[in-house]
């Protein structure tokens, strides 16, 4: 047996659990919530660390590490994806639980937080050893898991494929189908219409709500999308789709830039056919780093934690920030931003589409009754609007950013359904 190497160089550029209760403090003081509430909500629930051996295509094992980690389950069971990525840490992985909690209060779900993650770099394994891993890994957490305790979902790294082997994993396990153990299921074993593109779908409608604010269209905006996974792409597939002109766009790799606009299908296509995004026929490259900074009405980070710090909020020339991706912003870029008078759409509000669908699909599953995509699309549109309505309320009647009174909001909820069931025993 042979473990793995030491994990890649992180794109973590602070602690993302320090980050998130800091946060959480920030809050505390505006609801004024009392010292006991603000510990038991600074604490995980659970966080379940294992080892996934796995079977290789060379005929060796390596040994994965993974995590479950629950934060939070006083509004209901702990819901939230799973990453696989080379940097993935246990502290981030808290940071992401509790951010699932505050996104699925915000959204009125009736859902606590959680995530997991596993130590890996999926870009360099096979199909097979993909799936040994990841229902080992489903093995290794399945008494964690289940429709009324804790519901995985996709995030960085996983998608509909990863999903169905869970699905099946767990299924196998229990001797029936459990449709509602897993979210981001693909079609055939049912998964819900319009969850794939929920996520961007959801940031479309709160970035045209928030432009709307400011009595803009979305058409004709410029607009910088860093990330070209689920999120990222579908954003710009959308947005183009809505008139905006899409001047940047990358992905891991580094970017491409076109100040007249880049066309969304050609940079699919090239993706798809070279692996990256440089080289875009018409475009000019910049690098990640660039790709924040370049001239835009909107930037839309949907890639990893901490694009925008301390080093460069001051030069972000976007009017409106919309987090499409969980904590690209750290506390104290969001200062800078704030004081700039930069717009900055927080990831619990921005990113929630996701969420909100994946709860519409464990509905679907329990009732096995699937709805229309255009019903599903309907009443998105109506719990992400809703939000980003009372969200913008509370930032004019308190004069806070976004993000504390999308905090407001959530972390309000989820003490006062703690307060109202009462401590345990
Ligand atoms: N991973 C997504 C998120 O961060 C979706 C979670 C889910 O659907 O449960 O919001």
């Amino acid at each position: 047996m042979t473990t793995l190497a030491a994990p890649t160089p992180t794109h973590l550029k602070e602690d993302p659990w320090e980050m998130a209760r800091s946060q959480l403090r920030r809050v505390a003081e505006l609801i004024e919530l009392d010292d006991a509430m603000l510990n038991v909500l600074s604490e995980c629930k659970k966080a379940v660390v294992v080892s996934i051996p796995t079977r290789m295509d060379g005929g060796g094992v390596e040994v994965f590490e993974g995590f479950r980690v629950n934060h939070n389950v006083a509004r209901g069971p702990s819901k939230g994806g799973i990453r696989y990525h080379p940097g993935v840490t246990l502290e981030e992985t808290k940071a992401l639980a509790m951010w699932m909690t505050w996104k699925c209060a915000l959204m009125g779900l009736p859902f606590g937080g959680a995530k997991g993650a596993v130590v890996c770099d999926p870009k360099s394994m096979s199909l097979g050893e993909l799936e040994r891993m990841t229902r080992r890994y489903t093995t290794e957490i399945i008494n964690q898991i289940g429709p009324e305790m804790d519901i995985p979902a996709p995030d960085v790294g996983t998608s509909p494929r990863e999903m169905a082997w869970i699905f099946d994993t767990y299924s196998m396990n229990k001797g029936y189908s459990v449709l509602g153990v897993v979210t981001g299921k693909p079609l055939q074993v049912g998964g819900s219409l319009g969850r794939v593109e929920a996520t961007a779908r959801g940031a479309a409608f709160v970035m045209r709500e928030a432009l709307r604010k400011l009595d803009q269209p979305v058409r004709g905006r410029r607009i910088a999308i860093q990330g070209f996974g689920n999120v990222g792409r579908n954003l710009a597939k959308i947005l183009a789709g809505d008139g905006a002109l899409i001047a940047a766009l990358s992905d891991s790799a580094g970017g491409v830039l076109n100040a007249a606009g880049i066309d969304v299908d050609s940079a699919i296509a090239h993706k798809a056919e070279h692996g990256v995004l440089s080289g875009l026929p018409g475009t000019e490259p910049v690098t990640n780093d660039e790709l924040v900074l370049v001239d835009c009405d909107v930037l839309a980070p949907c890639a990893l934690e901490h694009s925008l710090t301390a080093e460069n909020a001051d030069r972000v020339k976007a009017a409106i920030v919309v987090e499409g991706a969980n904590g690209p912003v750290t506390p104290a870029a969001d200062m800078i931003l704030e004081d700039r008078g930069v717009l900055v759409l927080p990831d619990v509000l921005a990113n929630a589409g996701g969420v909100v669908v994946s709860y519409f699909e464990w509905v679907q599953g329990l009732q096995e009754y699937f709805w229309k995509e255009s019903e599903v699309n309907a009443k998105l549109n109506d719990i992400v609007t809703g939000a980003f309505a009372e969200t913008w309320r509370l930032h004019e009647e308190r004069s806070v950013s976004l993000r504390e009174a999308a905090y407001a909001l959530a972390v309000g909820r989820v003490a006062e359904a703690t307060t109202t069931r009462g401590l345990y025993p």
